[in-house]
């Protein structure tokens, strides 16, 4: 069994190879070759902690496992990540445990590879001015993945708590472009592709707020009750999402599925997209938005890709288990 520390994760895996792992799941999840379990997540009564595991199997790359982990509110005061998680990965052919991979810089990295694959096949290609809605840990993961799919000339961004929005002022600047503070009417009427980041538990952008042609990746509602953009604008917009079982019981849709605003059936898996059997944005003037709420098969294919890249270096821990 091989052992991929943590620590070792930053040198091997990049934002492109997670891109490629995450765009290959979502086209296997939309063949129904891949295929997620029910999610797991439990208050456990100790430490204030949510923890749970996310599992799956593609049966295309024969990749098996789960995601274990979860949320210890207390453990910055620890110098610890306060989200924490391990991904396991097992023989598809003996059931054998084959690796155990750090997860807290995977999960980053391929939840940035999904909005980024988002904005590959649905924003608009003449899109220009990415709007960044959140700055928190995984804020810059999003936008350094965001650019790579159009030539953005600017970032704008807002967020709840303004102090930390230096975060992505560095971020910009470090990717060599010009990021400006802006309202949230300027966001919505500004930027061409939008990246919604938080843990909102109700609607920061707005309906009013988003003007024809834009597309927008909800990433932060991963859990029932959260919320970051207002129920109508599903109903304005064409859906896209990673899962639709997750998209309407955990996602940004569930409220617009509760509602009554849209159904199940209006909602789109990206990897058709992908795989050519939905033909994605129909023009110009459409509002595109994808529900990622993240799939425990994004973190096995990274983690998948990983293993292989340590033992190409040999830099995996080899365990007799
Ligand atoms: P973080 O704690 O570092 O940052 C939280 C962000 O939310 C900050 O920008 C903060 O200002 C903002 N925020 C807090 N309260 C708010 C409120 N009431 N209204 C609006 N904004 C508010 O968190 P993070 O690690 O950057 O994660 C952000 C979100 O993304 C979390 O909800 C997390 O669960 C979610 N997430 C989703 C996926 C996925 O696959 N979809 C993966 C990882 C994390």
């Amino acid at each position: 069994m091989l052992i991929v520390p943590e620590s070792k994760i930053a040198d091997l895996m990049t934002p492109e190879a997670a891109f490629d792992a995450v765009e290959a799941t979502f086209a296997a999840m939309a063949r129904k070759s891949a295929y997620n379990f029910p999610v797991i997540r439990e208050a456990i009564g100790h430490a204030d902690a949510l923890y749970g595991f996310k599992s799956g199997f593609d049966r295309e790359s024969l990749v098996l496992g789960l995601k274990s982990g979860g949320y210890w509110p207390g453990n910055a005061e620890k110098g610890l990540t306060n989200h924490q998680s391990t991904i396991f990965l097992f023989d598809a052919d003996t059931g054998k445990c084959s690796a155990i991979v750090g997860g807290n810089l995977l999960t980053a990295l391929r939840t940035a590879a999904a909005s980024a694959v988002s904005i590959k096949h649905l924003a608009r290609q003449d899109s220009e001015v990415l709007g960044m809605i959140g700055a928190g840990h995984q804020s810059v993961f999003q936008m350094q993945a965001a650019v790579k799919q159009r030539n953005f000339k600017k970032v704008i961004g807002w967020n709840y708590h303004p102090e930390m929005l230096s975060r992505l002022a560095d971020c910009a600047a470090e990717l060599g472009l010009p990021f400006e503070e802006v309202s949230l009417e300027t966001l919505g009427r500004d930027a061409d592709v939008i990246i919604s980041i938080t843990s909102s538990f109700a609607p920061t952008l707005l309906d009013a707020h988003v003007t024809p042609g834009t597309h927008i990746a909800c990433m932060g509602t991963d859990t029932k009750g959260k919320q970051e953009v207002e129920a109508t604008l599903l109903k304005r917009a064409t859906v896209f999402t990673d899962e639709i079982a997750q998209s309407i019981s955990i996602g940004e849709a569930q409220h617009a599925v509760a509602a009554g605003l849209i159904a199940q059936s209006d909602i789109t898996e990206i990897g058709a997209v992908i795989n050519g059997t939905h033909p994605g944005r129909s023009s110009a003037d459409e509002i595109t938005l994808f529900d990622g709420t993240g799939v425990g098969l994004q973190d096995l294919a990274v983690a998948a890709k990983v293993v292989e890249l340590a033992q190409q270096k040999g830099v995996a821990l080899d365990v007799d288990f």
